[in-house]
Order: structure tokens, then sequence, then C-alpha cells
């Protein structure tokens, strides 16, 4: 039964990924919905802009997307007839190293391995198992705590996604494997000795494998793009340029549903909240930060590793060890000389995105949390290292530092771009250890942004099952589970 008439039945505030796929659960169900953003245009982490140069149309945060490809709500979802198209790569990810050769992940597990050499056999026991039980285990795995529905499954997923990326790394022989795994495991954003560090190397190439790691053709905004083309034909509303500060500017609604972190939610309606709950925020631990840069370039880049020239994501970090003590020293607050880079290209698969000719290349490396420091020549000294004459192909650049980050987007606390640490203490129990994450100490209000299960990245996860909570608890409606 519904309760009584509101001006809205639910407000979502932010309309990142996550904003925007709890907007549409609740609209779906046939509430009356507000969505409302506090810049001028949607999509949080789904913007593309031009910031180089006129013509050169960059992604301004997320450009690489395995985790929406293989999100198993938005794959329910009419996302190409509203308008949203992706880019497969020919290589999904490519690792070089010194010796001018490069690891691959291609499409299938087998084709990944062949290259793999002596640790070919050890390459398909490691992905084969996760690969052919994930789409069993995908709304687990992306979700709060709870009994899973497949727990055998789940168990066998757990014995190694558990274990540290050093640990499994220890599997294999040959430099080539042992590199590749480090750079996915790297996504996670912390020591790669730290346990659970294999889980994202794991789920990165498994999506990989199963669904590829596309980019949006005319950029990544095109999938805020089709997620609020769907959302106002359902007859949901978006309101933008309305920055929230006070509970008091929200219009009545039955439930508030938050795509903020726990550090504005706490500014906005800390006083609703328990003791306990406040403390719990106040003592939520964010991470690493990101150092971004992206360029305008003359031509494409001279990888001399002819499979990066195919790939859409570049791992610059060389070895396992050379990754595992940059990522290492990073967190211990130091600067390293050969940060670990992750790259993006997306022109070379996408002509909307530059002039005829000339091309884009996105890049970030990890820096201590808070760092203003600019890494621009250390991240063009690892790319030039594995590309000579890359710089000479620069025509314009844009960097943002992690203060740049987080004053465009409050949620990026100190450049932490997963909304928190995404470790053991905090995979499934963010932003606080409660039955539910996604509920507050408030009734009717829900916290549904990257700071809550599953975590960063684009998937729209967190979202889901934060409109799936709020569903159940106030208007007692009760989704079937996505599997
Ligand atoms: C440099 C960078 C690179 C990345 N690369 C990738 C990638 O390649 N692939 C990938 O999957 N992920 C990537 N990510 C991570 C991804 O962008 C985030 O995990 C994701 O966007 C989080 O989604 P969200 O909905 O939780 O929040 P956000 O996307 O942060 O959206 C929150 C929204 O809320 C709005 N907002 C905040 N406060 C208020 C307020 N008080 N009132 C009104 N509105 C408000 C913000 O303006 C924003 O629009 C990257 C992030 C960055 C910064």
């Amino acid at each position: 039964m519904k309760p009584e008439k509101r001006e809205y039945d639910a407000v979502v505030v932010g309309s990142g990924p996550n904003g925007l796929a709890a907007a549409i659960l609740l609209q779906q169900n046939g509430l009356s919905v507000l969505l409302i953003e506090g810049k001028d245009t949607i999509g949080g982490g789904l913007r593309s802009e031009e910031l180089t140069l006129p013509g050169y149309l960059r992604d301004v945060c997320s450009a690489i997307h395995p985790l929406a490809a293989a999100s198993p709500y938005f794959e329910t979802l009419p996302l190409s007839a509203h308008g949203l198209e992706y880019i497969y790569p020919e290589i999904d990810a490519a690792h070089p190293f010194d010796n001018g050769t490069a690891a691959i992940l291609r499409k299938s597990v087998n084709e990944t391995a062949a290259l793999l050499g002596s640790d070919e056999q050890s390459y398909r026991n490691l992905l084969q198992p996760v690969v052919s039980d994930w789409p069993s285990m995908a709304a687990d795995v992306l979700g709060p705590l709870h009994f899973p529905k497949h727990p055998l499954t789940m168990a066998r997923f757990g014995l190694t996604a558990l274990r540290s990326a050093a640990s499994v790394a220890g599997r294999f022989k040959t430099e080539e494997a042992k590199g590749l795994f480090a750079g996915m495991a790297a996504h996670g954003m912390q020591p790669l000795t730290n346990i659970s560090t294999a889980a994202i190397a794991l789920v990165l190439m498994t999506t990989g494998h199963l669904k590829g790691w596309p980019i949006p053709r005319g950029g990544s905004k095109q999938i805020a793009n089709a997620l609020a083309s769907y959302f106002i034909s359902l007859g949901g509303k978006i309101e933008t340029n309305t920055y929230i500060k006070s509970l008091d500017q929200l219009p009545s609604s039955h439930a508030v549903l938050f795509d903020i972190g726990p550090r504005q939610l706490l500014h906005i309606a800390g006083h609703r909240f328990s003791t306990l709950y406040k403390w719990q925020l106040q003592h939520y631990r964010y991470g690493m930060g990101v150092f971004k840069i992206d360029w305008a370039l003359d031509g494409p880049i001279p990888f001399t590793a002819n499979e990066c020239s195919h790939a859409g994501t570049v791992h610059i970090g060389n070895t396992f060890s050379e990754i595992l003590n940059a990522e290492q020293s990073t967190w211990n607050g130091a600067h390293p000389e050969k940060p670990f880079v992750l790259l993006a290209q997306q022109s070379l698969f996408d002509p909307s995105r530059a002039p005829k000719g000339k091309h884009i290349a996105w890049a970030y490396c990890h820096v201590p949390n808070g760092s203003t420091k600019d890494m621009t020549e250390a991240i063009e000294k690892q790319v030039e290292r594995f590309a000579p004459g890359f710089r000479d192909r620069i025509l314009a650049k844009h960097v943002m530092n992690t203060a740049q980050i987080e004053q465009y987007n409050p949620n990026y606390i100190g450049g932490d771009i997963n909304g928190g640490v995404i470790d053991l203490a905090q995979l499934f129990s963010r932003p606080a250890l409660r039955w539910s994450p996604y509920r507050t100490s408030a009734k009717g209000i829900y916290i549904c942004s990257s700071s809550t299960p599953p975590g960063g990245g684009v998937h729209g996860m967190c979202g889901y099952h934060a409109a799936k909570r709020a569903l159940k608890d106030i208007f007692s409606i009760r989704i079937e589970s996505l599997d």
C-alpha cells in the first residue's frame, strides 16, 4: 500500500550512474520521481567535454566501461534504443614491457592464455571457472553482504578473490602474466599485498572476457544521456543547477536517495541521524587519489609494442614488482618516480572524438589522498618510455590534481574516485556496518552512491540496491532478484 500523497513519491539527489539507476528503478515501479543535480548537466562521472582544444571530446572522468556493459541492472534497460552505442576495441587492454613486447587481454580466455607462453594453462585454470560461473554470481558479487543465491559458486570465487593480488600472481611464472594481473588489480587503488585485491583483477578480466571493455560512441556522457532519456520516457523529472545543502531545499516526498558521499550526507542530513550512525560516517575511510591528464594529439600514440595501438586501454607500469612498489609507496604517502598509469585512447576507435587524423588520450595515475603535486612530467615520461616520440605529438593538455577533481565533484574526496577505500572492511559494509548499508538511521533517507556496495565504477548497482531497499521499506514493493 502506497503512503499518503506528497509532491513526489521519491527524490534522488545526484545524477551519477547510481543516482540515475536508482531514479529509473523507482520510476519503473510506478512512483513519481524527481532527480536533482547540482551541476548544469547530468551524469556525475559520466561527462564528456571539449577542454583541451575545440573538436577534441575528452571524458572528464570515466572512459572505459566493462562494468557498465556487464552491469546486471543496466543490461535489463533499453539503452541502445535511447541512443547508447558501445564500441569494442579489437584488444580490451594491453600491458607493454621494457623489452618492446606486450601482454594483452582479449575477448576469449583461450586467446589471452595462448599468448602467455608457459603460463597458458595457469591463466586458463584461474580465469575459466570465474568466467563460467559469472552469470550466476554477478548479482551476488555486485551487491551488499547477504546469503548468496549460489553459495557454492560464491565460495569457490571467494577462495581466490579474497586473497591478495600478490599471492594469486604467484601462480604465474612469466613477467607477462604477472604484469597483466598486477595492472588489473591496481584498479583497486590499494597495495597489491592487501587481502581481497585479487577480486578486482578477476572481476575486470572476467567482464572483459564476457562483455569486452567498450567505449561509448560520442563519449561517456552518452551512457548518462541514454539513462536519462529512458527515465524521462517513463515519466521521470530532472532538475539541474540545484545544489542541495539542506533537507529544507527538497520538495516533500516519502523517500530521499542521496547519490553523494558520507561527508556531504552528514552535512546535509546529520541532524536527523543517530549518534552511532554519525560516528560511523565520520570514521569512513578514503583511499588514494588520482592525478588526471587529457591530451590533444597530432597523431596516434607511437607505442613500440604494436598490440598497444589496437587496445582501448593501456596499463603502463612494466613488471609486477614495479607496479607493486609504485602502489605501495603511493599508499604510504609518496609520489613514485615511475607511477602506474592507466591510459585510454578513445579516438582510435571512435572518430567522433577528434578532428580527422588527430587524436585524444586520457590517463591518470594514483597519488596520495589530497595530493596537489603535478604528476604531468612523471606520467608523460612513463608513456614516452613505451612510446618514444609521444611527446612530439602533444598539441594541448588539460590536467586535474586531486583538489581540482574534488572541486569538480564533491564525491571524490581527496581525489578518491572509488568513493572510499574498497578493502575487506569496507567492501560490503560501506559506508557503515548495518543490516542494509543503503538505509541511514533516519527513516526515508537512503544513500545510493559508490560509497555503498559494490563501490566505485560505472555500473549503477549501488543505485539499484538502494532503490530496491527503499521500495521495500517505504512502498512495500518487492523486487525480484536480477539473476
Ligand atoms: C578520473 C576518473 C576516471 C574514472 N574512470 C573510470 C572508468 O574508466 N570506468 C569506470 O567504470 N569508472 C571510472 N571512474 C569512476 C566512476 O566515474 C565513479 O565510480 C562513478 O561515477 C560513481 O558514480 P555515482 O553515481 O556514485 O557518483 P557520481 O558519478 O560522482 O555522481 C554524483 C552526482 O551527484 C552530484 N552531486 C553531488 N553533490 C550534490 C548535491 N549536494 N546536490 C546535487 N547534486 C550533487 C554531482 O554533481 C554528480 O553529478 C572514474 C572516475 C574518475 C574521477
